[in-house]
């Protein structure tokens, strides 16, 4: 059986994408930054992980989903198609989104990709899980404790080091260690977060997913696995490739104008839809 090495140094939503590929190729070795190996090592089809500098395994097929100065340093057989271009004419000139990653992903791996769940999947229950921090300002919903006091049931906050402004008034903790991270999850009937990693990996873990999609849409690559998505028809979206630290035009409509009601009734939707 052909070893595979995939390489993904970072980041969190990235490399659990990738896990729509490490489940179709099979006999996987993930290079990545060690600090996502807890993360790599459960994906469907990874049989170990390496860091940066490791020996690759005899004969591997090296397939690069990272292609950046420092993953061009390895030998690949195969390298994922940045579409750098056609991701920021998306964001200058409103141009056609490029392709989703997952499909750039299969694409240089050859091979189908396999829809989630691409980790164990977690125990399904009837919290609600938010996620309410984002690496950028403008990815931040605004609403987020009006949504938990509406939720009929209990609620849950999920956050990392230096979101405990967002996640502490929720009654969360952020958790250090992905083992938690992954135990925040376990009993969700939903999870709810913006454009973010912690999204992806509740649909990674097999859960209903409802993001909220501001400076970033849900075709610019990153939403490809069939959740719920909530996101305003605005002119200046999306306004940024990743977000940013204030809305370019003042108002921040494209997520504060997303009221709590269409948010909870999504909710509850993937709620029934999932019993
Ligand atoms: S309202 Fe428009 S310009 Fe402001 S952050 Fe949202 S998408 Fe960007």
């Amino acid at each position: 059986m052909t070893v595979h090495v995939v390489i993904r140094y970072s980041s969190l939503g990235d490399i659990v994408l990738a896990g729509a590929v490490t489940a179709a190729l099979g006999n996987v070795w993930f290079l990545t930054l060690p600090r996502y190996h807890d993360l790599a090592r459960r994906l469907d089809g990874v049989v170990g992980v390496l860091a940066p500098g490791d020996p690759l395994p005899a004969g591997a097929r090296v397939i690069d989903l990272h292609h950046n100065l420092r993953s061009l340093r390895v030998p690949a057989h195969a390298r994922v198609e940045r579409q750098d271009l056609r991701r920021r004419a998306r964001v200058w000139w409103k141009a056609p989104p490029a392709d989703p990653v997952v499909t750039r992903y299969a694409r240089a791996s050859a091979v189908a990709p396999r829809p989630p769940p691409w980790l164990p999947p977690a125990r399904h229950g009837d919290a609600l899980v938010l996620a309410p921090g984002a690496a950028h300002a403008t990815k931040r919903w605004p609403h987020w404790q009006a949504l938990a006091a509406a939720w009929p049931g209990p609620v849950r906050a999920v956050g990392g080091p230096g979101e405990e402004a967002l996640v502490g008034p929720l009654g969360g903790t952020c958790e250090a260690g992905f083992e938690r991270t992954l135990a925040a999850f376990e009993g969700a009937a939903v999870v709810c977060a913006g454009d973010t990693g912690l999204l992806h990996l509740g649909a990674a873990l097999g859960l209903p997913v409802v993001g909220l999609f501001g400076p970033t849409t849900s075709t610019d690559g990153f939403f490809s696995y069939g959740g719920r998505a909530l996101e305003i028809d605005l002119a200046c979206r999306p306004c940024a490739r990743f977000g940013g630290a204030t809305c370019p035009v003042g108002d921040h409509l494209c997520l504060r104008g997303l009221d709590v009601d269409t948010v909870l009734q999504s909710c509850l939707a993937a709620r029934r839809a999932a019993a």
